[in-house]
């Protein structure tokens, strides 16, 4: 499989030198020559495996550069870290089949793909006999999963910038307890977009981030969509019948993988788009109105958002594959923050997806429902999935991907239920760890001067 980008400059590229490249050089995002369709009795051959070995199935249609046994030891390295048997168990609650997708080390969802793009990583640092050091900003909560992917991996560092004091006693805990040589907590005295900000302006320096090998592992890397197509193909694996998938939605990563699979196995009637009250997305699907306005913060945070950094590749497939049109509309989008739709378009967007949202009293009251109904405790993004998926159903069987574990946000569950989670083992083990974090000011040079001494 070739990869190529979607505003057109680059093309028959490799997987491996997509994974590298993360954004294209054209400012668009990567994506593969096609969309491979897998035939019924694929399907069913399919069903008996593991998933492991299914997530291998996937994704050698899309990788033809890493020899078979090396994608298996890679996948199988990955998911031996979750602490389930059947890594993304699928249990029936209510009227609901909920797909567990938060068993990794940090108890959400990211970890399904940082797991495995770190291992992937390593195994491409070593064969080109490369380095990197990752930078990144987190707001709390998808910090963890970019340190727990990198953590003691050979040829590589990690730098992660969090506001000082302004993370959660989880989150902080999370990050700051992992204390391999290669793993860099900055707590930054100042706010998210201060640590945003620094990073930013790192990045933008071409020639220190030449010199230090800077890199990301944001959502915008296809390796990470990739890894989550294969959980979709999972749930289309587990029923006879077509079904609709409900998806927790920030940034367009997960929904867009899970627009794959529905390409690849046409097995996937509806995608469920579910939104918080950062709405852009859900304004989008019923009304063909893209346009941002300010973030409001929620009790589901990783849903924060207002431009959903992988938007563009479905852009790509509703513009029926027109490169030119998506540079043009994102160059305008730039411009002027918004995108408008044809009545055609929209039409055409419906037939992916449905989509609602849920203000936070409506994800309180969900959490408190379903608990009260099946003894089922939601974490806050699961919950604004659940809402919508019971509104918009219909007839359908309905998988909800639940994107993290209640335990992380044991304010909002309490707030709902009167009282907190249970504490899961991959929680109650860091209490009482040592810690380590370097404070440091919101100041890009002192950033950078830490970054030197401590680069790769
Ligand atoms: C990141 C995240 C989401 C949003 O996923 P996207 O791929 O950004 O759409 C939802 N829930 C949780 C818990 C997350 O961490």
């Amino acid at each position: 499989m070739r990869y190529k980008s979607t505003r057109g400059q680059v093309s028959d590229i490799s997987f491996s030198q997509a994974v590298m490249m993360g954004l294209a050089t054209d400012g668009g995002l990567l994506i593969p020559d096609e969309i491979p369709e897998v035939d019924a009795k694929t399907l069913k051959r399919w069903s008996r495996l593991t998933y492991p070995e299914l997530a291998f199935n996937v994704m050698r249609l899309f990788i033809d550069d890493i020899p078979e046994e090396d994608l298996k030891g890679l996948i199988d390295r990955a998911y031996s870290t979750f602490s389930h048997p059947e890594i993304v168990p699928i249990v029936k609650k209510g009227e609901l089949h909920i797909m567990e997708l938060f068993h990794g080390p940090t108890l959400a969802f990211k970890d399904v793909a940082l797991q495995f793009l770190g291992n992937l990583f390593e195994y491409l640092l070593e064969r080109r006999s490369e380095k990197m050091n990752i930078l990144g900003a987190t707001s709390g909560d998808t910090g963890s999963a970019a340190i727990y992917g990198v953590k003691g991996r050979k040829n590589m560092a990690i730098f992660i910038l969090h506001p000082h004091k302004r993370v959660s006693y989880i989150q902080e805990l999370q990050m700051t307890t992992v204390t391999d040589p290669n793993v860099f907590n900055l707590a930054i005295e100042g706010t998210f977009d201060d640590c945003q900000n620094i990073v930013k302006e790192i990045f933008g320096d071409l020639e220190f981030k030449e010199r230090y090998k800077l890199g990301a592992v944001n959502s915008i890397n296809w390796a990470r969509v990739l890894a989550q197509v294969v959980y979709y193909v999972w749930a289309v694996l587990k029923f006879e019948e077509p079904i609709r998938v409900c998806v927790p939605t920030g940034n367009f990563g997960n929904i867009f993988a899970g627009f794959i699979a529905k390409r690849m196995t046409g097995k996937i009637e509806r995608l469920i788009l579910a939104t918080n009250e950062n709405d852009i997305l859900y304004r989008f699907v019923n009304f063909g109105d893209y346009s941002i306005s300010s973030v409001v913060p929620t009790i589901s945070p990783s849903m924060d958002i207002q431009i959903a950094s992988n938007f563009e590749r479905y852009l790509y497939y509703l513009f029926n594959e027109d490169a030119q049109k998506v540079a043009e509309t994102m160059l305008k989008f730039k411009k002027t923050g918004r995108i408008t739709f044809t009545g055609e378009e929209i039409e055409k967007v419906k037939k992916d997806f449905l989509s609602g949202y849920a203000t936070q009293s409506d994800t309180l009251n969900t959490i408190k429902r379903f608990f009260d109904e099946t003894g089922y405790i939601l974490d806050p993004h699961t919950a604004v999935g659940v809402k919508v998926a019971l509104e918009l159903k219909g007839d359908f069987t309905t998988v909800c991907l639940a994107t993290a574990h209640p335990a992380k946000f044991p304010d909002a569950v309490k707030k709902a239920i009167g009282r907190e989670p249970e504490k899961p083992k991959a929680i109650k083990e860091l209490e009482g760890r040592e810690k380590r974090l370097t404070v440091l000011p919101a100041d890009t040079e002192r950033v950078k001067r830490f970054i030197e001494e401590h680069a790769i």
